[in-house]
């Protein structure tokens, strides 16, 4: 008796299905490969689905096998071969200790129609089962045994034939002759596996989903080899009904976007069909792919924006009034005149500060465009009226320049600003506590310290978080837990491409500065080896006897703090006493007391202190509009996003500035790529696309704080114009007023999936 296979059957009953040669103990192993995969706790949780989003890592035309009189030297290609020779020989030393025997395995053969003088496939062997392996690979490889092997075929000038060095054989060759068990492993073989063996159809029809087509390549899984593992997922798509693949995009959605079928894009993802290009699908870009990615953007822009939706009935404890008079009095404390993006930003806020939704709003604008003074008006129109505002930054430095600066500007007004950091004296933040608590201070300034140690506000309306993106989606749900429900501003200077911010912070809504204040000139960037010090020497002594101060930065060299204050310490030294003994040199890092580092920050501002050497302290946010020139050393270990930062603490005045950023000779490929991309440009979404590709998106977003799923088959680099489709398409269902009984269905479908997974949770 056979039952029906759907999507959601329990990989366990795979058996049970008529799927060839496939026995209770082969669907276990199968289910238990992929509970691990997945994460799933029980068995019977691991779908069908489960094992058809098992993707082939790669394709193998093996439509047209090649001969091996078509070999070339560098050639990559799939032969079907027959073995003539094989065994084992130890290469190398003996035994040295903590090092087990190396052994290289060889096989020779020939390619059935004997076109060429036979070939050498071989590979390595070792560890401390070799000999076990050794034998398990001579009981194969038995004269006339045939397999199918993929890879680079290389000239071997000394046996005068064409060798081919495998790396994974288990994935690289297939045994095509009966001799082999359906398990890969050298376990030994279980009785059930046999008999698994036995039933089903002949071998015969089986090698034809081998050769003459192109396959997929499988990973291999737990104790199935890429060719079992193509054996079963052919038999499973061939026991299930289109219908049963479920889609889940609607009809018209795919029409629009020319997005194939769900059925017919797990069929064609797994056995391309064979008039598929497989350059195409080398590319990610074939349309079974291409359904998949979309499908994959499309339910996350959809649960975002669904998230979204949700928020705003939450209402917020502040609705901000703003009216001319308080426009009035902001206006009196402005320093300069707005540019027009910052104006098209405060519009922007102002709206959603007057609406009873609490705001969540990221603010993106490059380094130095002035996003600082947006926030401070924010905080403004919100003490205005009332309520109480707190700005969290992730320096103690950078608090204090804040606290420093909003102090100033809001001198003449009747604002209590405070600065409140985790290094204060127990009783001073006890006191400042307590005042906060009774509503007697209006704006607080600090690090997320701030947060962390509970503070109690007394009517706390608006949180601006500064240069903290991958933060601010966390800091926002503690505050939530802690029944406040403010008006949130995230700032950040590591621009995200657009559309990728979209859907990171999907439930955010994003502005950004486009525009830099007037009278800034970009600033001259060089890449300098040692042995140009003399010039930087020349470049500092000119600029300084011009007036203009300088940054000297150090990197995180050791793994512990202590080691880099050292480092940088000792530089400082050096510098004041042997190469600027007549100059004003102070030192800056993050284990001084606020206290020092305050009298230091303020020498650097009032420009009594010419040189400041630094650790990377000064990183984010540090503005001092004189400095005119920023000295990296080992600049080699910085990433793009952070030179980017450093860069951005000069060219902040009129005079022209200088970025220079010093390598030592030992620099990887990356460091190098890195050091000419910012020499090239000073465009900060530029530069972050780079960082992107260069380390991936999981670090600089932090995704994993911010909750985004691991993506399988989208890359959010290489697809954003699909993720940009596909998340139009997900407004498109979710912003029509009158829900459609496509969108409820939808809806229904992400809630049913939520409960699904929460249970596999609890
Ligand atoms: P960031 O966006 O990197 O945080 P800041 O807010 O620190 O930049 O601003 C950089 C510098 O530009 C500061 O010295 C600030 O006073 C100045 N600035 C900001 N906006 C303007 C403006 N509209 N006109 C002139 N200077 C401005
Ligand atoms: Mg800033």
């Amino acid at each position: 008796m056979t039952i029906s296979i759907t999507l959601t059957t329990a990989l366990v009953d795979l058996h049970q299905l008529g799927v060839a040669r496939v026995g209770p103990i082969t669907s276990r192993k199968l289910a238990l490969a992929l509970a691990g995969l997945r994460g799933k706790r029980k068995l019977e949780d691991v779908r069908i689905e489960d094992l058809l989003n098992y993707l082939p890592m790669r394709y193998e035309d093996r439509s047209n096998l090649t001969t091996i009189r078509d070999l070339r030297p560098g050639l990559e290609a799939s032969l079907e071969l027959s073995v003539k020779v094989a065994g084992g020989f130890q290469v190398g030393k003996k035994r040295v200790f903590g090092n087990p025997k190396l052994f290289k395995y060889e096989v020779s053969a020939t390619d059935p129609a004997r076109t060429g003088r036979p070939v050498l496939v071989w590979w390595f062997v070792s560890g401390t089962h070799a000999r076990d392996i050794l034998n398990y690979y001579n009981k194969r490889f038995i004269r006339g045994a045939r397999f199918i092997t993929f890879g680079r075929w290389d000239w071997d000038d000394r046996r005068g034939t064409f060798a081919l060095q495998l790396h994974k054989p288990a994935d690289e060759l297939e045994m095509l002759t009966a001799q082999e068990s359906g398990s890969e492993s050298l376990q030994t073989v279980e009785e059930d596996e046999v008999a698994d063996d036995l039933e089903g159809e002949p071998d015969q029809a089986l090698a034809r989903i081998h050769v003459g087509r192109t396959v997929p390549v499988y990973r291999k899984l737990g104790d199935f080899s890429s060719k079992r593992l193509r054996e079963i997922i052919h038999g499973v798509l061939a026991a299930i009904a289109d219908k049963d693949l479920s889609e889940t995009l609607p009809a018209d959605l795919r029409e629009r976007q020319g997005i194939i079928e769900r059925a017919r894009a797990f069929r064609e993802i797994h056995f391309p069909p064979s008039e598929a290009k497989l350059a195409q699908y080398a590319e990610q870009r074939s349309p079974a792919q291409i359904r998949f990615i979309f499908e994959e953007f499309f339910w996350l822009a959809f649960r975002l924006l669904m998230k979204r939706g949700q928020r705003v009935k939450d209402e917020k404890g502040a609705v901000i009034r703003i009216d001319q008079a308080i426009k009035m009095s902001i206006a009196a404390v402005m320093p300069f005149k707005l540019t027009k993006a910052q104006r098209r930003v405060v519009v922007t806020i102002f709206k959603d500060l007057q609406s009873n939704a609490p705001m969540n709003r990221l603010l993106q604008g490059d380094v130095g465009s002035g996003k600082t003074i947006v926030a401070l008006i924010a905080m403004l129109a919100v003490m205005e009226n009332g309520y109480q505002t707190a700005l969290m930054a992730p320096t103690e430095i950078l608090a204090e320049q804040h606290a420093r600066n909003i102090k100033r500007l809001l001198a003449k007004t009747s604002y209590r600003v405070e600065l409140l950091t985790g290094s204060l004296k127990a009783s001073e933040k006890r006191r400042l506590r307590s005042d906060l608590s009774t509503g007697e201070i209006d704006a607080i300034i600090g690090t997320h310290a701030l947060i962390q140690e509970s503070v109690a506000f007394k009517r706390l309306g608006l949180v601006v978080i500064d240069e903290q993106h991958r933060f601010g989606v966390l800091q926002r749900a503690e505050l939530r837990t802690r029944g406040l429900n403010p008006d949130v501003l995230v700032l950040t200077a590591t621009p995200i491409p657009r559309s990728l911010a979209m859907t990171v912070y999907g439930d955010l809504d994003v502005s950004v500065i486009d525009e830099l204040p007037p009278g800034r000139t970009p600033v001259d960037t060089k890449v300098f080896g040692e042995d140009r010090r003399q010039e930087v020497k020349r470049l500092i002594h000119r600029e300084v006897k011009n007036g203009q101060q300088v940054y000297v930065v150090y990197p995180l060299v050791e793994e512990s703090e202590k080691m880099d204050l050292m480092a940088a310490t000792k530089r400082y030294e050096y510098l004041r006493e042997h190469v600027f003994p007549r100059l004003k040199i102070g030192l800056l890092h993050g284990k001084m007391k606020p206290t020092e580092k305050e009298e230091v920050m303020r020498g650097f501002v009032s420009g009594s202190i010419q040189i400041l050497v630094s650790t990377t302290v000064i990183e984010v946010g540090v503005d001092v509009p004189n400095a005119s020139v920023m000295i990296v050393e080992h600049a080699e270990r910085f990433g793009l996003s952070q030179l980017h930062q450093l860069r951005g603490r000069v060219g902040r005045g009129a005079e022209k500035s200088y970025c220079i950023l010093l390598t030592s000779d030992k620099k990887t490929s990356i460091a190098e790529e890195r050091l000419g991309i910012m020499s090239q440009t000073t465009d900060g979404f530029v530069i972050a696309e780079k960082d992107l590709e260069l380390r991936g998106p999981g670090e600089l977003l932090g995704t994993r704080q911010s909750g985004l799923p691991e993506l399988r088959l989208a890359s959010l680099i290489r697809d954003q114009d699909i993720l940009g489709r596909a998340r139009q398409e997900a407004e498109f269902y979710l912003s029509s007023r009158e829900k459609s009984d496509a969108t409820t269905r939808m809806i229904k479908q992400v809630e049913a999936d939520a409960r699904f997974e929460l249970a596999g949770v609890g």
